[in-house]
């Protein structure tokens, strides 16, 4: 088979079937067929491959159609978006699959196999002891038309296989290379279960011609299918598409990506709190080598240098830490009021954000916290003593090196100095000052420590002069009287 050339109009398609959540390894097949469509000027389009109608819901579409949305691949063409190719879901197209279907038996390309499971089963099980691949006998392949007719008006139920030419078959996969199979392996595969119900491998090959589609870039095990698909369209007289396929995901421990290995479907972790901006460049190192050392990409920076022959063939590895890595960096970039309108959904969901607290102070707690952040959940552990002190034990109000005596006279120490300053004043410099008279007189342990325990009720947090800052005269003095009562 030959490749088309590259220079033909670009057209890509995902085509995830909605039977479940968008998840990463869709996400990773989708950036890489965005990211080749706008290199090469090109169209990137969603096909819905929801003919199991069993398994196919609504839900998981519009999951799929939310995360691509939200990760920033839009679609040129596909639901909602008619590029006069549609319709967009398979479901839709049932009547061209079975005038495919009509081509293929018209040819003596197609039959029907009346086979039940348990036939099929013994058939294989025969097979693999006879020394034969495991694949279809070929029993129902030479049934004559006036017995299969009978047989379905019998209502015995039945597939429709495809008559596989047995010969070697070579095709160039744009990221393995040169991938040569011998078709004899694959037996008469099924193709529909009847005329209302095409199957992925045939349906595929039809919208893939009919939607004009240049190159299939999708994940390794979809592999064994390409063989098929390429006979397939032999079969019709179509000139097959490039195939590229994308390196297999595997968690640390190199078995299969699961959820185990912290993989989630797209909303999960925008839910959790990670940055689009982050799962992009994330992705993007799932099977992909620049060849340098560099680490940063935006989408659109990608969109420029993405190559397929930088995707790399070995088995990429989901490594948890280094999305938490890019997510602590795109974190970091933000302003601190674009900070705010992200981190607010969560601290509202906590019910901390009240109407008490103004945005500006809200916005100031935020950027306080904005180096621990690793994804913007966080801000919910980590801001929610500035809302309410969490109950804590008095011991830890102590400095190590000290007594219980000694932290309760620098508390009181505090807030004499505190209590000098109005309200206006009581900010950054004048707190910081009015700190340094106590801790001339205690040292800075016994000063700062019992001090950032008694407003935060943490052991570790920010430095008692930020957190005042924030909190205010009022607040501030509330929380250290509250402390001294309680030694
Ligand atoms: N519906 C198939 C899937 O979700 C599409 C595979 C392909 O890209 O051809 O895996």
């Amino acid at each position: 088979m030959e490749a088309k050339n590259i220079s033909h109009n670009i057209r890509v398609r995902i085509a995830p079937s909605p039977t479940g959540l968008f998840h990463v390894g869709t996400a990773r097949t989708a950036l890489f067929n965005y990211l080749f469509a706008k290199k090469h000027g090109g169209v990137f389009i969603v096909r819905i491959e929801d003919t199991d109608t069993a398994r196919s819901e609504k839900k998981y579409e519009e999951d799929i159609l939310a995360g691509l949305t939200w990760l920033g691949l839009t679609w040129d063409e596909g639901p909602h978006k008619d590029g006069g190719y549609g319709p967009y879901h398979q479901s839709e197209r049932i009547d061209l699959y079975k005038k495919h279907l009509d081509i293929l038996f018209e040819k003596d390309l197609a039959y029907h196999c009346f086979c039940t499971k348990e036939e099929l089963e013994a058939q294989k099980n025969y097979m693999m002891a006879s020394g034969f691949p495991p694949k279809y006998s070929g029993r129902c392949a030479g049934l004559p038309r006036a017995e299969t007719d009978q047989k379905k008006k019998e209502g015995m139920s039945s597939v429709i296989r495809f008559r596989t030419p047995a010969r070697k078959l070579a095709f160039i996969d744009a990221v393995k290379g040169k991938i040569e199979v011998d078709t004899e392996l694959i037996g008469d595969f099924t193709i529909a279960k009847s005329f209302d119900e095409p199957l992925y491998n045939f349906a595929a090959v039809v919208d893939d011609e009919r939607m004009r589609i240049s190159h299939v870039i999708r994940g390794e095990d979809h592999i064994s299918n390409t063989p098929k698909q390429i006979l397939l369209a032999e079969a019709f007289g179509f000139q097959s598409p490039v195939y590229g396929h994308l390196p297999l995901l595997l968690g640390q421990d190199k078995s299969k990506l699961s959820k185990r290995h912290g993989a989630k479907s797209i909303l999960e972790y925008k839910e959790e709190g990670y940055l689009p901006e982050a799962l992009i460049n994330f992705l993007m190192f799932l099977g992909w080598n620049p060849g340098t050392e560099r680490e940063l990409y935006s989408l659109s920076e990608l969109e420029q240098c993405f190559d397929l022959s930088q995707v790399q063939r070995s088995n990429a590895v989901f490594n948890m830490q280094k999305l938490d890595w890019f997510n602590t960096h795109y974190i970091r970039q933000k302003s601190d009021a674009e900070l705010y309108a992200l981190c607010l959904p969560y601290l509202e969901r906590a019910g901390l954000a009240d109407a008490h607290m103004s945005r500006e102070r809200v916005m100031k707690i935020i950027a306080i916290e904005k180096d621990r952040l690793k994804k913007l959940s966080d801000i919910v552990v980590l801001a929610g003593f500035f809302f309410a002190v969490p109950a804590y034990a008095k011991e830890i109000l102590v400095w190590k090196k000290s007594d219980a005596a000694r932290a309760k006279e620098s508390l009181s120490a505090s807030v004499d100095e505190f209590e000098k300053l109005s309200d206006a004043e009581f900010a950054g410099e004048k707190i910081k000052e009015a700190l340094g008279v106590v801790a001339a007189q205690f040292g800075n342990g016994e000063t700062y420590w019992p001090l950032r325990v008694a407003l935060s009720g943490l052991e570790a947090s920010p430095g008692p002069v930020e957190i005042a800052d924030v909190l205010g005269k009022e607040e501030s003095l509330r929380r250290i009287r509250e402390a001294i009562a309680m030694i």
